[in-house]
């Protein structure tokens, strides 16, 4: 089923209890979890830290999620499909 077909009457998260459109996953529950993994890694510079966050806070769809990729080189970002 594409998300287009998918009905966008909320829903209350049996995990949060919050009322959220989504109904593979929470997205509540997906920026909750984010949040608390901000202090689990650093990019190295503030204001990327600070961007990625952003981008985390207001995400809506979990297989575009950004996160910080730490690899061979310095800066890495890049979306990475997310399954619960
Ligand atoms: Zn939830």
């Amino acid at each position: 089923m594409s998300p287009r077909h998918v009905p966008r009457t909320r829903r209350i998260c049996e995990n949060c209890n919050q009322k959220c459109l989504a109904t593979l996953y929470c997205e509540f529950c997906v920026r909750n979890y984010l949040k608390a993994k901000f202090s689990n890694w650093t990019s190295g510079n503030v204001n990327i830290d600070n961007l990625i966050q952003k981008c985390q806070s207001e995400t809506s769809r979990p297989n575009v999620i950004v996160e910080w990729i730490p690899y061979n080189s310095e800066y890495q970002v890049f979306n990475k499909r997310w399954f619960f």
